[in-house]
């Protein structure tokens, strides 16, 4: 077994391999270390854990003299294949996901008050997804993400885009309630947004349309505001997960308000709505005529 890694470095080390996952480089190997030979200094300086060279990347060479890696952080389920690929259909692909969460613990939002996980509703071939922060506390009476004032407001949305709810797919960065509907802490959101990465992978949206700050911040891993992340497309890959589907590598992504801001400030609801008619217009959608 692996020693247990400094958080510090096993965070750093994460960033590395996401860095490496977004040039194209999945699979890593370590050559088999031999018996008596120490694996790796548990607190090694991360520039020492940088994948040798190119080269050594190539999965089909290193295959033949060296074993994947075997790591016991889910921080690093990255350098995996996960359960659900291969499954055959996004729903049972989506269930698997769902089991692998399970009563989760991962995150410090297990014990502040949830009443239960929300995992995310939908068309699992949703070609738009939306993502919201986090529940809140009509979302964790119910199980189901934006089903309060700001669900309505969200319905309302996806309805003036000419669609109805059951057609796009619905889920948070986290699945949990944060106490009192404080912003999820960037460890929270870090822990649980590898879920709705796998979930991304599943549905393969042609478009996500990011709901405020914390989804936008989390999915681009940028620290914009909302100002500078508004108004463009950007191309998305969700991290650490690699796609099983040659014909889905990404996709686009833009970026708008969240609609519990927007219920605060309705003067903002003018701007939504250009985001959203950017989002029509990439999906061929027609807004329906009584608009
Ligand atoms: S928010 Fe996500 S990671 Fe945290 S306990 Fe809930 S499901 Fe687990």
């Amino acid at each position: 077994m692996l020693p247990a890694l400094d958080p510090e470095l096993r965070r750093a080390l994460a960033a590395r391999i996401r860095y490496y996952n977004e040039m194209g480089i999945y699979d890593f190997y370590r050559r088999p270390v031999s018996v008596g030979e120490s694996v790796a200094p548990a607190a090694a300086p991360v520039a020492e854990i940088q994948p040798e060279s190119r080269d050594e990347m190539s999965p089909r060479k290193a295959a033949a003299v060296a074993e994947p890696v075997i790591v016991e952080e889910n921080i690093f389920e990255v350098l995996t294949a996960k359960p659900e690929q291969g499954a055959g259909n996004p729903v049972k692909a989506l269930k698997i996901i769902r089991e692998d969460l399970g009563d989760c613990t991962r995150c410090p939002l297990h014990k502040q008050g949830r009443k239960q996980i929300v995992f995310g509703v939908g068309n699992p071939e949703a070609e738009l997804m939306f993502v919201g922060e986090g529940p809140g506390a009509d979302e964790d009476e119910q199980g189901e993400p934006f089903v309060g004032r700001a669900g309505q407001l969200l319905n309302n949305m996806i309805k003036a885009m000419g669609l109805a709810r059951k057609q796009v797919y619905i889920a948070n960065i986290v699945k949990c309630r944060p106490p009192g509907n404080r912003t999820p802490e960037r460890e929270e959101c870090e822990t649980c947004s590898p879920f709705l990465m796998r979930q991304i992978a599943v549905i393969k949206p042609k478009v996500i349309v990011a709901l405020g700050a914390t989804a936008a911040k989390t999915l681009l891993a940028m620290n914009s505001s909302m100002a500078q992340l508004r108004g463009r497309f950007y191309d998305f890959k969700p991290t650490g997960v690699r796609s099983d589907d040659p014909d889905w590598q990404g996709c686009k992504l833009a970026v708008t308000y969240h609609p519990a801001f927007l219920l605060r400030d309705p003067r903002q609801k003018g701007e939504a709505w250009k985001d959203l008619q950017m989002v029509m217009k990439e999906l061929g959608l027609k807004a329906p005529s009584s608009r």
